[in-house]
């Protein structure tokens, strides 16, 4: 059925919030060890990964996305993990392509990923129909990126990864940094020096408390307003309207024409109202909120035979109850000591950013 003859479609939650945007987490598996997603205390050798059949295969993914947009999403992330770690994730994107032709809809597929891998992927991404990629990049101070991002690989590696992407055509580029205070704050300007003029935008993230395995405290967020102040006092900016509703960066150019970077400051700055974002994570839970202790199960729907009609009412069941709004109620939520309250949240690994 067409999307627009789907009487389910269209979907607003109780917040009169449509859902647009589906962030596919693929796998739990990383090559980074960032402290702030998956310490490396806790992420050793023996750590239990998810067994593949555990994992939804790109059939399962492609059924659930025809079925997402037919409920009107266009935009799709893919992620992780590290989603070039995911074997042949280059056929998804071919399987997803094929889901746009096939409904008429004018898909976005982007993919976030530390960058590690581009250099071999990049050309096959685009091949199979990728539209663009974000990379993170924490710092360029070698010391700090180790202390971000953990040893395994240096910084010239996601730089040549982003050489690589730009090649492709899979650009513009956002390069993604997360900033925390007393680490890698005091290099913000050197990174937006390094980006200004390439035509990559580069987008600040303030430190969330998300997951339940960094130790975060609000003392070591830096706002975005501080972080626009010190790179404008080099590289003097001004605001720039948003492209859409909803979009996550606040942007700001440069005067000079150099460019325009982002801040996404879920802490000091909440943009729930706007929040249309849906997350499958990779073991099939659809997930409402980056901050939810759980999600719902779609995987054993599936597996046990359950036609498309009974998981377009899971779904559509799901967002339309769909009270989410954690970043907005964090500021009453946090501590004496800085810190908000440990319980249950889905990690960042297994949803994406
Ligand atoms: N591995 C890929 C990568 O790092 O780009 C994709 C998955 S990663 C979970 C997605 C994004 O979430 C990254 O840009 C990462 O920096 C960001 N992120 C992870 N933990 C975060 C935290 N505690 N606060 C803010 N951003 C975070
Ligand atoms: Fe890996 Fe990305 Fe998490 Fe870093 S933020 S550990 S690169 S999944
Ligand atoms: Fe969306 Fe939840 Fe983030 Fe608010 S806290 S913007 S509802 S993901």
């Amino acid at each position: 059925m067409p999307p627009n003859e789907n009487p389910l479609a269209v979907l607003e939650d109780r917040h009169a919030r449509p859902l647009r945007d589906l962030r596919i987490s693929v796998t739990d598996k990383c090559n980074f060890r960032c402290p702030y997603c998956m310490p490396a205390e806790i992420f050793g050798e023996k750590y239990p990964f998810l067994e593949r059949d555990e994992i939804l295969n790109f059939e399962e993914v492609e059924r659930l996305v025809r079925l997402f947009v037919g409920f009107g999403v266009e935009k799709l992330r893919i992620t992780g993990g590290e989603p070039l770690l995911r074997n042949g994730i280059q056929d998804l994107i071919v399987q997803l392509r094929q889901v746009g032709r096939d409904t008429g809809a004018d898909l976005d597929i982007a993919m976030t990923t530390n960058g590690s891998l581009l250099r071999r992927w990049a050309k096959d991404l685009a091949a199979a129909g990728l539209d663009r990629v974000t990379v993170s990049l924490d710092s360029l101070d070698p010391d700090v990126f180790h202390q971000m991002n953990g040893e395994r690989f240096g910084v010239e590696r996601v730089l040549d990864g982003i050489a690589a992407a730009e090649e492709a055509g899979l650009g513009p580029i956002k390069v993604n940094t997360v900033v925390q205070r007393g680490v890698n704050d005091h290099l913000l300007v050197d990174l937006a020096r390094h980006f200004h003029g390439t035509g990559h935008i580069l987008r600040f993230i303030e430190f969330m408390d998300v997951g339940t395995l960094n130790q975060w405290k609000m003392d070591e967020v830096v706002t975005g307003k501080e972080i626009v102040e010190r790179i404008s006092a080099e590289l003097p900016l001004e605001p720039a309207d948003a492209n859409y509703r909803g979009e996550v960066a606040a942007r700001y150019r440069y005067t000079d024409g150099g460019g325009e970077i982002g801040v996404i400051t879920s802490v000091s700055s909440p943009f729930c109202g706007d929040c249309t974002r849906a997350r499958l994570t990779v073991e099939g839970q659809l997930v409402t909120c980056l901050f939810a202790d759980g999600g719902i199960d779609l995987r054993e729907p599936m597996r046990s035979g359950k036609d498309d009609e009974t998981l377009r009412q899971l779904i559509a069941s799901t967002w339309t109850n769909r009270t989410d709004r954690y970043s907005e109620d964090r500021a009453g939520l946090i501590q004496i000591d800085g810190t908000t309250p440990k319980r249950e949240r889905v990690e960042m690994y297994h949803i994406g950013g």
